[in-house]
């Protein structure tokens, strides 16, 4: 990939957004950043500290107390705490729940944004979240809004729990976080899961993996051609 590139992928929980970035970062041989990453982290470190993620004194504490940090390793991204390197920790359910709470307020809309734009500016990535193309990068080269229902998102994300370890995950009760997480993060003021005007739609419902990059593959030589 000669000239800079910057893609947008939004959508939903678990509709497959990091797989298809990483992959399609992979194609083009360029960054690969989820930014759902950073919210984790921020996530993670407000339940390690006791702060309730859902009042925006304690998210406003949280942000200037402490230091986010984002590092690649060739092109696997690491999300620091103050130094110290959380990535491990931040993909259980507890975390998902607290990252959904803690992204609604502003001020860590705004500390986070910060830090995409940053990185963005410097070279070409794949960025996968839910305000890529919305807010984040409204002029993006090409923008992706990648769905699929809450059924399959669920079935998806039961297979990556119990592939992690998690043995007691139920399809119920992932199915209603689901649910929720798609409520607070598409009916929050600042920034909701929405797709950008000039996006493409892709719903993954049927379609494999394979399928799904190959969809996106044809879109990226489409706007390489123009
Ligand atoms: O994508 P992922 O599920 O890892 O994101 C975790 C949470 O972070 C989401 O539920 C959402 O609330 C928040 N998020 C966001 N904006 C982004 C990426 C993630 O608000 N760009």
């Amino acid at each position: 990939m000669q000239r800079k590139i910057l893609i947008a992928i939004d959508g939903p929980s678990g509709a497959g957004k990091s797989t298809l970035a990483k992959a399609i970062a992979e194609k083009l041989d360029i960054m690969h950043l989820d930014t759902g990453a950073l919210f984790r982290a921020l996530g993670y470190a407000a339940l390690k500290k006791g702060f309730d993620t859902r009042n925006s004194e304690q998210a406003t504490k949280l942000v200037k107390e402490i230091e986010l940090d984002v590092k690649f390793e060739g092109k696997s991204q690491k999300v620091l705490i103050d130094g110290r390197d959380v990535t491990p920790y931040i993909r259980t359910e507890d975390v998902s729940i607290a990252a959904s709470n803690i992204s609604v307020h502003s001020i860590v809309r705004d500390y986070v944004l910060l830090q995409e734009r940053q990185l963005a500016e410097k070279e070409s990535f794949v960025l996968d979240g839910r305000d890529i193309g919305t807010v984040v990068l409204p002029n993006a080269d090409l923008k992706v809004f990648l769905t699929a229902t809450p059924q399959v998102r669920a079935e998806r994300r039961l297979l990556d729990l119990i592939n992690a370890g998690d043995q007691n995950a139920e399809y119920e009760q992932v199915l209603r976080d689901i649910k929720k997480r798609d409520d607070q993060d598409s009916n929050r003021q600042t920034a909701p899961t929405r797709m950008a005007d000039d996006a493409f739609l892709i719903d993954s419902s049927n379609l494999t993996i394979e399928e799904t990059i190959a969809q996106m593959l044809a879109l990226v030589e489409q706007i390489c051609r123009e």
